[in-house]
């Protein structure tokens, strides 16, 4: 019998009411489909029942892909490397659904690197992910809460995010100690542009370096005290960095883009 490696996250989904829930968010009938991490091909068998055009699968794990190979046979294409490897942008001919139950200890370096990724347009039209509870929450958390941070205003930049549900460590196999949540993303029509998204990694990181501390500092920092942009923003840097809203964040990064131009 096959040993799930702890090292690549496998914890096998084994719930049929949520495997069926999965793939019922989103309908991916004579569609290009992605996978990332099918492991044993559970989820997958769910992905195929529902007739998509053509299935990509992404799996680190030789051993896995080969068994992949063997199961489904021509009905996937297995990319047998590391999806963090892997150029998703220039994949595939048309728009892909993207799954995944993703290895947790990579799953916000997946997000985050998609969407600092992302060129003039998106190469999917719906992420169905799931993550552990704890990450999930930092993603959807609103302003002026303490799971807010620069995961939830990356995530959030180019994506609107809805949370479907929490599964509990029963629904995998080895149980994980952890509860897990599903959540849906869908490319935004409308977003601020940010002419370098890795500006919007480092304006973030240096605001959050010191969560508890006023914005005095890492203001300062990146913008030398400028006075305009803190009355244009209405800015008051006695407040902590959770207390500003997503959208300050991205107007603060065009405003560094525009001082550094
Ligand atoms: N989708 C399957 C399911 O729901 O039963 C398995 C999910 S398991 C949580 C994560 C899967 O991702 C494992 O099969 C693991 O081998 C694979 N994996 C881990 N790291 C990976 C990486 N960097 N690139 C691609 N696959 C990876």
């Amino acid at each position: 019998m096959l040993k799930a490696k702890k090292s690549l996250g496998q914890n096998f989904l084994i719930d049929v009411d949520i495997l069926e829930k999965i793939t019922n968010l989103t309908n991916i009938e004579n569609k290009t489909v992605l996978e990332i991490g099918p492991g044993t091909g559970n989820l997958t068998s769910y992905i195929l029942k529902k007739n998509p055009k053509k299935l990509f699968v992404i799996e680190k794990d030789n051993e896995l892909a080969n068994k992949l190979i063997d199961k489904f046979k021509d009905k996937l294409t297995v990319i047998n490397d590391d999806v963090l490897k892997v150029d998703e942008t220039n994949l595939f001919k048309e728009k892909v659904t993207v799954f995944g139950n993703l290895p947790y200890n990579i799953s916000t370096e997946i997000l985050s690197k998609w969407i600092i990724n992302l060129k003039d347009f998106f190469w999917f039209d719906c992420l169905v992910f799931m993550f552990q509870k704890e990450v999930a929450d930092r993603i959807i958390a609103e302003f002026n809460t303490s799971n807010y941070g620069r995961l939830s205003i990356i995530c959030n930049w180019k994506l609107n995010i809805k949370k479907i549900c929490d599964i509990k460590p029963f629904s995998f196999s080895p149980k994980p100690k952890i509860d897990s949540s599903l959540l849906i993303f869908h490319p935004k029509t409308n977003f601020i542009k940010i002419n370098n998204p890795t500006n919007l990694e480092k304006v973030t990181r240096i605001f959050f370096n010191q969560r508890r501390k006023m914005l005095k500092k890492p203001y300062n920092q990146l913008f030398n005290g400028n006075q305009n942009i803190l009355n244009k923003l209405k800015i008051d840097l006695n407040l902590r960095p959770q207390n500003l809203s997503i959208d300050t964040y991205y107007k603060l990064v065009c405003e560094y883009e525009n001082l550094s131009s």
